[in-house]
C-alpha cells in the first residue's frame, strides 16, 4: 500500500486517459476581462465516458472528441473541478450526461451523493478547497499512470508559467517537471483562501499522481 492507497483493482482495466484541451488563461488589455478556457480530459473506463471541465471553447472541445470518435452523445459523465465559468459553459454540448460536481452528482434535479468516487467508476474524488470554496479533484489510475484532474488547484496565466524542472517525452506530447515544494508554492492570484489552498495541494501530492492537469497550463509531470 503505497501513500495514495491501492492503485487499479485486480482485474480492473485502468482507466484511459486522453487530453482533449490544454487550459489557458490571458487578460486582456482594454476592459478588465480574460481570454480563458478550463483544460478538458477523456477519462474511460467500463462503460463511462467521462469528460471534465468541458471550459468555453466548444469548437476546439468537438474536434478533440471527434478525434477520438467520441460523440458528445457518447458522454455519460461530466465531472466538474468547480463551478467558475470558464470551466463550465460547454456543459450545455452533453445534456445526455449526468453531471458530478465531486460533492453530489446531477441527473436533472436528482441529486445524489457521490461518497468519494465518480459514479460508476474507480476513480477517486478529493476536496480541494482554497482557489475557491467548492472544489474538488479528480484522480484516476490511467495508461500512463496515476493522474490528478486538478482543476484551478493548480494553475497560471500564459506569460507567467512556473519554471520548469526539466522536460522529457512521455505519452503527452508535452509537459513540464515540477517538484512537489515548486507545485504548492505556486501563485494563484485569485484564490479566496490561500491557507487552504496550500492544504489541498498537499493532500493531492499525498496520493502521489505521476501527473497532473492543471486548469490553466501544460501538463504537469511531478517530479
Ligand atoms: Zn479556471
Amino acid at each position: 500500500m503505497t501513500a495514495g492507497g491501492c492503485a487499479v483493482r485486480p482485474g480492473h482495466a485502468p482507466a484511459q486517459f486522453h487530453m482533449l484541451t490544454t487550459g489557458y488563461a490571458r487578460r486582456t488589455d482594454n476592459d478588465g476581462g480574460w481570454v480563458a478556457a478550463s483544460a478538458s480530459v477523456l477519462l474511460r473506463e467500463g462503460q463511462q465516458v467521462v469528460v471534465t471541465d468541458p471550459g468555453g471553447n466548444a469548437d476546439t472541445l468537438l474536434a478533440a472528441l471527434a478525434l477520438q470518435q467520441v460523440m458528445p452523445e457518447d458522454v455519460t459523465t461530466v465531472f466538474l473541478t468547480h463551478g467558475h465559468i470558464d470551466h463550465i459553459v460547454n456543459l450545455s454540448l452533453f445534456p445526455s450526461a449526468v453531471v458530478c460536481d465531486g460533492f453530489v452528482t446531477a441527473r436533472g434535479d436528482r441529486l445524489i451523493p457521490c461518497n468519494g468516487l465518480l459514479p460508476g467508476t474507480t476513480m477517486r474524488l478529493l476536496e480541494t478547497p482554497g482557489h475557491c470554496a467548492e472544489h474538488y479533484a479528480l484522480v484516476a489510475e490511467t495508461q500512463i499512470g496515476r493522474v490528478a484532474v486538478a482543476g484551478d488547484l493548480f494553475w497560471w496565466e500564459d506569460d507567467a508559467p512556473p519554471q520548469a524542472g526539466g522536460a522529457g517525452s512521455t505519452a503527452l506530447s508535452s509537459h513540464i517537471e515540477l517538484a512537489p515544494e515548486a507545485l504548492i508554492g505556486l501563485p494563484d492570484t485569485i484564490a479566496t483562501d490561500p491557507a487552504a489552498l496550500a492544504a489541498s495541494r498537499r493532500a493531492l501530492l499525498a496520493l502521489e499522481p505521476r501527473w497532473i492537469v492543471p486548469g490553466h497550463g501544460g501538463v504537469i509531470r511531478v517530479a
